[in-house]
């Protein structure tokens, strides 16, 4: 891989493109972190492609970006969720499919849109396919047909197995993986995942970017997801990690957006 030099001091100065995060690293529930809104400024200012890459179930892209610029962050143009790509997954694993969803409404409609039937809970048994995504309303009826209908034979696929959906003041609500894992422990199968750490969405995000992986950096807070697959895809990575570095298993580990914007040479 050719690099170009980077500056001293500044190992990212000759990142091109940045991929973010966002639960727990550009946000925490409905607040942006400190200085992330200003890092983000500047970068675009300074010609750095961005590109926002969530695992969120629950939304869109255009969703996102919608509450990106609500909140003043005007630069995010290119946002991606593995809502983009999990009908054409299904599409392109197992055909046309009946697709019993237990997610949100947003999940079943963008698997609709891409060709799919969704198939009611009552009707699991008529299912080809299990898609769960994290569930606001879940019922143990949902688990029930959900978990029944991938015993039986429905390959069971996710958009992730994040554990925790990260809030402001450090709380959490269970995440979608704490929703997909009781199905799959209880139908005795394994997910297939559709979101980070895989990589689909990763190179979704570069070609959007139109950079190659080495003049590319991931920034994310969690190890597995964004650190593990931006690597995976031959991204440089950076872990964001305010409360001090827990891991030094990224190439570079940040404490603040001010850290990142300094690694990037435009601090
Ligand atoms: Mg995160």
């Amino acid at each position: 891989m050719i690099r170009a030099s980077a500056v001293p001091g500044a190992p990212l100065s000759d990142v091109r493109g940045f991929v973010f995060d966002l639960d727990g690293c550009v946000w925490n529930g409905s607040v942006l972190n400190p200085g992330a809104g200003e890092t983000l400024a500047a970068l675009h200012r300074a010609g750095r492609g961005l590109a926002f890459l969530t695992n969120n179930s629950r939304a869109t892209g255009a969703d996102i970006r919608g509450r990106l610029h609500a909140l003043g962050v005007t630069v995010a143009e290119h946002v991606l969720t593995p809502l983009e790509i999990i009908g054409e997954v299904i599409g392109r694993r197992w055909g046309r499919s009946r697709v019993l969803v237990v997610g949100a409404a947003e999940l079943a409609d963008v698997i609709a849109r891409a060709g799919h039937e969704i198939v009611s809970v009552k009707d699991y048994r008529r299912a080809t396919v299990v898609a769960v995504g994290n569930d606001f309303d879940l019922t143990y009826e949902r688990l029930t047909a959900a978990s029944r209908a991938a015993a039986a034979g429905a390959p069971l696929v996710t958009p992730n197995l994040d554990p925790r959906l990260p809030l402001e003041g450090g709380e959490f609500l269970p995440g979608c993986g704490a929703i997909v894992e009781a199905v799959a422990v209880a139908a005795g199968v394994r997910p297939i995942v559709v979101g980070k750490p895989e990589p689909p969405l990763f190179r979704l995000a570069l070609e959007r970017l139109g950079v190659e992986p080495g003049a590319a950096a991931m920034v994310g807070d969690s190890v597995p997801s964004d650190i593990g697959g931006g690597r995976a895809v031959g991204m440089r990575t950076v872990l964001y990690a305010p409360h001090g570095p827990s891991a030094a298993d990224a190439d570079l580990v940040v404490r603040s957006f001010a850290e990142l914007a300094a690694a990037a040479g435009i601090g």
